[in-house]
């Protein structure tokens, strides 16, 4: 059910099939190399969501394409001089704000819950903190994040050739060509996490007129290692991002992608979000949980 499309007198009864739940995606719009659109995360994240909320028969709140945490530094000029066309960023203090007011507002409406799915590598630790922001205050309903898509890895190339050669039938729409493909990325593994294979997978698979792959390899997704620190001390810092992947693409050329993978990578998305909604859905100990808290605030 898409919130956008219910009348008003439908609400109510909405809002009773979908067990309290109102799910919403947060994507971002910046560069995805040059062989996907600046869109990925969005567009890939709103039409899996989609189409796991019709399956489980719950409320999806419409995409917000430009909400999400694209670094500021995105925004100015920084020393890996990373092209800005596209990007849109904003102060972090304004995406939380949007966000409170935005799951007040659904609640406002009736819903108990309200999910959020991270299309963005950067929104998952934003929603981390904005989750955990939520018990400053007093509140009737609970708000939770996860991931739109990848659930504990499920798709990197190794883990689906072992899941295909398991139910051939499920991913009947691979070809030969195709297994020989996740074969070669199940070996090098995909390079990256950001407009690698796995992102050019999953966008063949909601848009496949939207990708370029003449231009899979236009530009590098090899880090510059411009800025490291030794793996055993778990340092971490965003200007590692910004300086050691300049062209805003982390991966291997995704060459070999195709939409038939796009198609499985599209079905075991849309069946594992669904798997989770349902059982949201069907979950009211959390509404109970955050109640107990409220009265002992
Ligand atoms: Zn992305």
């Amino acid at each position: 059910m898409k919130w956008e499309f219910l009348r008003e007198e439908e609400f109510e009864g909405a809002i009773e099939r979908s067990g309290g739940l109102c799910v919403m995606t947060l994507g971002c719009l910046e560069k995805h190399g040059q062989h996907l659109p600046v869109g990925t995360d969005s567009l890939k994240g709103d039409r899996i969501v989609e189409l796991a909320a019709e399956r489980a028969d719950v409320v999806m709140f419409p995409t917000t394409m430009w909400l999400g945490d694209v670094s500021s530094a995105h925004i100015f000029e920084n020393p890996s001089k990373t092209k800005k066309h596209g990007f849109i960023g904003m102060n972090p203090q304004t995406m939380l704000n949007v966000l409170e007011e935005l799951c007040d507002e659904i609640a406002r409406n009736g819903f108990t819950k309200i999910l959020i799915c991270a299309s963005h590598g950067g929104n998952s630790s934003l929603l981390g903190l904005f989750t955990r922001s939520q018990l400053y205050k007093k509140r009737d309903y609970i708000v939770m994040s996860c991931k739109a898509y990848d659930f504990a890895d499920q798709l990197d190339p190794k883990n689906v050739l072992e899941a295909a050669k398991k139910d051939p039938e499920y991913f009947s729409m691979l070809t030969e060509e195709d297994l020989k493909t996740l074969e070669r990325f199940a070996q090098t593994g995909t390079g990256g996490g950001h407009a690698d294979f796995k992102e050019t997978a999953l966008l063949y698979g909601t848009h496949p007129d939207l990708v370029a792959p003449d231009r899979f390899d236009a530009e590098s997704g090899i880090s510059t290692n411009r800025l490291t620190f030794p793996p055993q001390y778990g340092i971490s810092t965003y200007a590692s991002w910004i300086a050691n992947v300049p062209n805003v693409f982390s991966g291997y050329a995704p060459i070999g992608c195709t939409p038939t993978i796009g198609e499985a990578y599209l079905k075991l998305s849309v069946d594992r979000l669904a798997e989770i909604f349902t059982y949201l859905k069907n979950n009211d100990d959390c509404v109970d949980v955050i109640r107990e808290i409220k009265e002992t605030q």
